[in-house]
């Protein structure tokens, strides 16, 4: 058994990329996990950084041949997590990010293939989202309104992941996410097979 897995889902607008990218630059041997999309990508996103940015058949073509350990269709677009990279990954001993959403998480659970921790980012309260969603300029007024009634129904769903982590200071959210990582590197057994840790890591 190699690495663990992590899976984090955060309402849009819940300030998760930043948080991300902080416990990545301060937790080695840890790996983002990086999806397929069909959405466009924002300015600033890099393919193969973000994500990679697919169209539609591409895309319906990698569920044809079972290459997703999970897809969903959130926000309108497609995205899913290729098992063949994320497989490497935790072989080579590295844990991993997977950012995914509710219903994505949801199947991989279902699944099993991967035993995961599965951690909750909430906003503080809806205001506070919804200011930050408007605080971005990014996104037009019924993208904003759909992106609060999503936020709304995937709180509901917090209860279902291990840990929940209220992002009301960020590195307060960082020291916590990174906790919950090292924490689970010290397990003394883990995994569905019970299979010890192989190595030290810091
Ligand atoms: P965004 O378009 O803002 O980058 O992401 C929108 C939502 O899609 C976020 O909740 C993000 O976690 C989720 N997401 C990103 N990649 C995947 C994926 O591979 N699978 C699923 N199910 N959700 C994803």
């Amino acid at each position: 058994m190699g690495g663990s897995l992590f899976i984090v889902s955060a309402p849009s607008g819940t300030g998760k990329t930043t948080l991300l990218r902080r416990v990545m630059q301060e937790v080695g041997h840890l790996v983002f996990s990086i999806s397929h999309t069909t959405r466009s990508p924002r300015r600033g996103e890099v393919d193969g950084r973000d994500y990679y940015f697919v169209d539609t058949d591409r895309f319906s073509a990698m569920i044809q041949d079972n290459a997703f350990l999970e897809w969903a269709k959130v926000h309108d677009n497609y995205y899913g997590t290729a098992i063949s990279p994320l497989s490497s990954r935790l072989e080579q001993d590295n844990d991993v990010i997977l950012d995914i959403d509710v219903q994505g998480a949801a199947l991989v659970r279902a699944a099993g293939t991967f035993p995961a921790v599965s951690i909750f980012v909430a906003p503080p309260d809806l205001d506070e989202l919804e200011k930050r969603l408007r605080g971005r300029g990014s996104d037009d007024e019924e993208t904003i309104s759909r992106r609060l009634t999503n936020a709304r129904q995937e709180m509901a769903q917090r209860h279902d992941y291990e840990y929940l982590i209220v992002n009301d200071r960020l590195d307060d959210a960082v020291s916590m996410l990174c906790g919950i990582i090292f924490a689970e590197r010290a397990r003394c057994r883990r995994g569905i097979d019970g299979s010890p840790l192989s190595g030290f890591r810091t």
